[in-house]
């Protein structure tokens, strides 16, 4: 499950949550990447917020993990890398599925090394209702499978921007990272 996380919400654990069920999956293991490779760096929180916030959000399901892989690795965070590195820990026993937005499978043929990326793990998207799938480049049509997720209507931009403008952030996202939010005066001054 890879994702910015900036911050982690409901939208994105319920997601992680149906993922598990419909693909029959051992465990989610959330990967907050470092430098998202199509992102400016100073447009995001420090990757350590983003890693306790993950923390924090998952302690209450025993299938949910959070991996330090890419907040480890110097540079911009390429899945490939990731992807290669999770199939070495589990000695290539294992499939991978990688789950993230729809929105970011959108530039998925400029990713480094998508080629080769798309050969070693299944893709699945998730998608807020309305969303439309035509956007999706045939060739990754084909091969990604879709998730619609009512709860992703949640979004980190609009909590970062209700926490900017003082309103509540309340039930989307756990409490847990709301106080996080709070004590670390996250997202005030965008
Ligand atoms: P992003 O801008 O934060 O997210 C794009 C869209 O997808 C947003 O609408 C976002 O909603 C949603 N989303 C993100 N993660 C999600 C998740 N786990 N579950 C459900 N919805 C999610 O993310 P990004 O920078 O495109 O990166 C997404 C993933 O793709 C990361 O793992 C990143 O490393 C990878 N990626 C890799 C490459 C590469 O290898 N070259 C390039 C681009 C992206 P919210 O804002 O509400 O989260």
């Amino acid at each position: 499950m890879g994702g910015v996380f900036d911050p982690i919400h409901y939208g994105h654990l319920f997601t992680a949550e149906e993922a598990r069920v419909e693909f029959k999956l051992d465990k989610v293991i959330f990967v907050p990447c470092r430098q998202p490779a199509h992102k400016r760096a100073n447009d995001i929180s420090a990757p350590e917020d983003r890693y306790l916030m993950t923390v924090l959000a998952i302690t209450n399901n025993q299938f949910f993990e959070v991996s330090k892989v890419e907040l480890n690795r110097p540079g911009p965070s390429y899945s490939i890398d990731t992807i290669k590195e999770f199939l070495k820990k589990y000695n290539h026993g294992v499939k991978i599925f990688f789950i993230t937005g729809a929105d970011a499978f959108l530039e998925v043929d400029s990713w480094y090394k998508s080629d080769k990326l798309i050969r070693l793990c299944q893709f699945v998207a998730a998608t807020r209702p309305g969303y439309d799938l035509n956007k999706l480049d045939q060739k990754f049509k084909k091969i990604i499978k879709i998730m619609e997720i009512p709860a992703l209507s949640i979004s980190s931009t609009d909590i970062r921007r209700r926490v900017r403008e003082g309103k509540s952030i309340k039930y989307l996202l756990s409490q847990e990272v709301e106080e996080y939010i709070d004590k670390k005066g996250l997202y005030r001054k965008m």
